[in-house]
């Protein structure tokens, strides 16, 4: 296994870990239920991808409350 040689300062780490940033995820509306959803992805909302039905969506039922 490869091992460094030697310590990398706090400077160094600080230097590195300053240029990290957040990006977010490329998202764009779905033509069919205007979701956001990850392009050439299947819509996780209804199941669509470039106007078909791909994946039928799992419907979550309410609850019902106990009388
Ligand atoms: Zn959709």
């Amino acid at each position: 296994m490869a091992v460094p040689k030697k310590r990398r300062s706090k400077s160094k780490k600080r230097m590195k870990k300053a240029c990290w940033k957040i990006v977010l995820p490329n998202l764009r509306p779905c033509p069919s239920c205007r979701v956001l959803s990850a392009p050439h992805m299947v819509c996780y909302q209804c199941g669509h991808y470039k106007d078909r039905l791909l994946v039928k969506p799992k419907l979550k039922k309410p609850k019902q409350k106990e009388t």
